[in-house]
């Protein structure tokens, strides 16, 4: 059975752990958490990095940072996963779907006025398998109306959109480690803050509301209860394993991309004779091969695809499945308008199998995909 993903380590997790055990520095925001964030901050140029327990966490406190209001609109895209939505719910905000755009599968920029009211205090934008959101556009909407823009950036780690890394670009970003991710921890994140304004309040947040980091580094002489937050730090052990990951970036997302280029190449006969259609990456956009898909014609014909292509012992995955129109997206949000993309996307979309280690084994993919497509 070729799996749908299968975590990639690069050997040195273990030893990473080891000196974090020896170095008896088991709590967050040691050593290792440094370094990432670190590196974090000198690769994608943002004022300040935080590690977090995952993006979901991350999202939380972006929700926390803009000061969501109860009755608050959020804008985001309802073809996403649920922790874009739902962090914003936890405080009360309502989220505003938009539909997406039928070549990146990104927020639809053009749709974005239209849902702006009074209530409007964010926009999110998801960037759709490290392919960057028309950022550009999207900056001078918010800006305009005076709302902040809080990049998903889940996907998007080494991606970039006009040259600048995914995740930069907003107020805040924010990073997933999962381990379906490209660089992952079993479960991690990162909240990137750009705007040096929120940059303070986001440590507070992160330490349970206190001024903790700020005692530490002797900036106040006591530590005390100064704000909300909660405890959204990870330990060392995990900031370890992600260091090791971190290390070896360039390398993991070159092979990525390598396995991405070969499908890419090998369906264009199938696009050509309208069988698929392949991912589009929009122009001044370099991408990290987070996901491979295909959109094939109906429900019916994806449904009948992962079938085929189980009985050829390889697993091909959906998602996501709509949030406007999820139970509980209908319970605390609304659609703007009719979200046609969306809807007719989402029943067609199919991702392949895409991990370090599927080299071997990728023309067997690839033969199985043509063979199934062509009957
Ligand atoms: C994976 C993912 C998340 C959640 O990441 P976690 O680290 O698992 O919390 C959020 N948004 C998007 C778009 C994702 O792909």
């Amino acid at each position: 059975m070729i799996g749908f993903n299968k975590p990639y380590m690069t050997g040195k997790e273990l030893w990473n752990i080891a000196v974090a055990h020896s170095n008896s520095h088991l709590a967050g925001d040691g050593d290792f958490t440094k370094q990432c964030q670190g590196w974090l901050e000198q690769r994608t140029g943002c004022r300040k990095a935080l590690l977090t327990h995952s993006c979901t966490a991350a999202l939380e406190m972006a929700a926390i940072l803009v000061d969501i209001q109860p009755g608050d609109e959020v804008i985001l895209p309802s073809f996403t996963f649920v922790s874009t939505a739902n962090a914003f719910v936890l405080r009360g905000g309502v989220p505003v779907f938009v539909d997406i755009r039928p070549d990146t599968l990104n927020l639809d920029e053009t749709k974005i006025e239209a849902a702006i009211t009074a209530r409007t205090r964010a926009i999110v934008p998801v960037h759709y398998g490290g392919v960057g959101c028309e950022m550009d556009v999207i900056m001078a909407i918010a800006g305009r109306h005076g709302i902040l823009v809080i990049e998903d950036a889940a996907q998007g780690i080494m991606s970039t959109y006009r040259c600048r890394p995914l995740g930069s670009i907003g107020h805040l970003g924010t990073f997933s480690f999962h381990e379906t991710k490209n660089i992952i921890s079993g479960e991690g994140g990162a909240l990137l803050i750009n705007d040096p304004a929120l940059a303070e309040r986001a440590e507070i947040v992160r330490e349970k509301g206190t001024n903790r980091s700020q005692f530490f580094r002797g900036q106040v002489d006591k530590y005390t209860w100064v704000d909300i937050g909660s405890s959204y730090l990870p330990g060392e052990i995990i900031a370890a394993f992600l260091w090791a990951q971190m290390e070896e970036a360039d390398a993991i997302t070159a092979r990525r991309l390598a396995l991405w280029d070969r499908y890419h190449a090998a369906f264009e006969p199938l696009e050509r004779a309208g069988r698929a259609r392949r991912p589009i990456i929009s122009d001044g956009c370099r991408h990290n091969a987070h996901l491979y898909y295909l959109l094939l014609r109906d429900l019916a014909d994806r449904t009948a695809f992962i079938e085929a292509m189980n009985q050829a012992d390889i697993n091909c995955v959906f998602h996501y499945v709509p949030l406007h129109s999820s139970p509980r997206g209908l319970q605390v949000g609304r659609a703007a308008g009719e979200l046609p993309v969306t809807s007719d996307l989402a029943d067609r979309l199919v991702r392949l199998p895409l991990w370090l280690g599927l080299e071997e084994q990728q023309g067997r993919v690839i033969e199985a995909v043509g063979r199934v497509l062509q009957e």
